[in-house]
């Protein structure tokens, strides 16, 4: 159980008061940023019988008490993860279709249920196996459903002593404003670029900065894009928007058959891929700026230029639409001549409206 580098600053502001530490905690940060690791290295921390023994830093679990033993196998009986579970099956209420980092597969990923929350009454009010803290880590916690939500703010309006309840959120906006008014919420912002993409070498990823760029900041996400390929498959993309004038028919069978050929390459992939590109390109023409492709930067000046802002704020809010329904265009060829023929438009000259 170990945190990020870039997360240790966060960790011992949060450790300066161990004693004082919130029952109920809402770690909010971007996806990828590390939050799932840092929350269980805390519950480590919680449940450790001698932290800081024999170690670098004194604030962290031992590793090597008969509890770091068990969390190390899963098997603490103080200690509860509460995940979605996987299913491919039709998804139930609230559930999400989301890829699996090893694979690309997609999956359908449940809600949170309310008698997965309900199963923990007897861990919650029956008191530690060993007379100690016990931990709750749920993540990602805007995956429980309205009932499971209802069912954890009860728990936590009067946590029983020594039980900690740690969310875990990258949409911390959508959970209920009760819920997340119980917790003290811990920030996790963009780590700092130079440690993150130093993190990214270490692991003997190439070009981290290009990619922790794409990534918008997030490390774990940058490696994750990294394992599937996804930098050379965004320059592909980029390739077709910035090569030579083509219609939309046949920027799309290019578009196409890239995302037929890369499992971890899908449509709303792509149409995120166009449209951080148009989002680029209304920043250079509005604000001189570039917040993604840096990298491209002698690429987008010659097509910002000749396109009018209005037209590419048009392109932008319409891509937005677009990304909405990606997961499951009625036809996948149209859907891509639309996108393409959106974004040509946008490149034009200027339109009235
Ligand atoms: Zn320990």
């Amino acid at each position: 159980m170990n945190i990020y580098d870039w997360q240790v600053p966060l960790w011992r502001q949060l450790l300066a008061d161990v004693k004082n530490m919130p029952h109920a905690m809402l770690m909010a940060g971007p996806q990828g940023s590390g939050k799932l690791a840092f929350a269980q290295a805390l519950a480590a921390r919680l449940l450790c019988e001698q932290p800081g023994q024999g170690m670098a830093d004194d604030r962290m679990a031992c590793g090597k008490c008969s509890s770091c033993i068990w969390l190390a196998s899963d098997n603490h009986p103080d200690f509860r993860l509460i995940q979605p579970d996987d299913g491919d099956e039709a998804s139930e209420e609230g559930g999400e279709e989301v890829r699996t980092p090893a694979t690309g597969r997609k999956v359908v990923r449940g809600p949170i249920r309310v008698d997965q929350i309900r199963a923990l009454a007897d861990f919650v009010y029956l008191g530690s196996h060993r007379h100690g803290n016990r931990v709750v880590v749920v993540s990602p916690a805007e995956s429980m459903n309205l009932a499971a939500a209802n069912s954890i703010l009860k728990v936590l309006e009067e946590p029983p002593s020594g039980v900690y309840f740690i969310l875990v959120s990258s949409s911390w906006q959508r959970l209920v404003p009760t819920l997340r008014s119980r917790c003290r919420v811990v920030t996790f912002g963009r780590p700092e670029s130079s440690s993150a993409a130093q993190w990214l070498a270490g692991k003997g990823i190439a070009k981290p900065a290009e990619l922790l760029r794409l990534a918008g900041g997030a490390p774990l996400l940058a490696a994750e894009w990294a394992e599937q390929g996804r930098l050379e498959s965004y320059n592909e993309v980029i390739e077709v928007l910035t090569g030579k004038p083509v219609d939309p028919v046949a920027m799309a069978a290019k578009w196409g058959a890239l995302v037929k050929a890369e499992h971890a390459f899908g449509l709303p992939q792509l149409v995120e891929t166009v449209q951080k590109w148009v989002f680029d390109l209304v920043l250079l023409k509005t604000a001189g700026a570039v917040r993604y492709h840096d990298a491209w930067r002698s690429r987008l000046e010659p097509l910002a230029s000749r396109a009018s802002a209005a037209g590419l704020m048009t392109c932008y809010h319409d891509l937005l639409r677009i990304r909405a329904v990606a997961q499951h265009p009625l036809n996948s060829q149209l859907f891509l001549e639309d996108t393409a023929t959106r974004y040509l438009r946008s490149l034009s000259a200027p339109r009235a409206g």
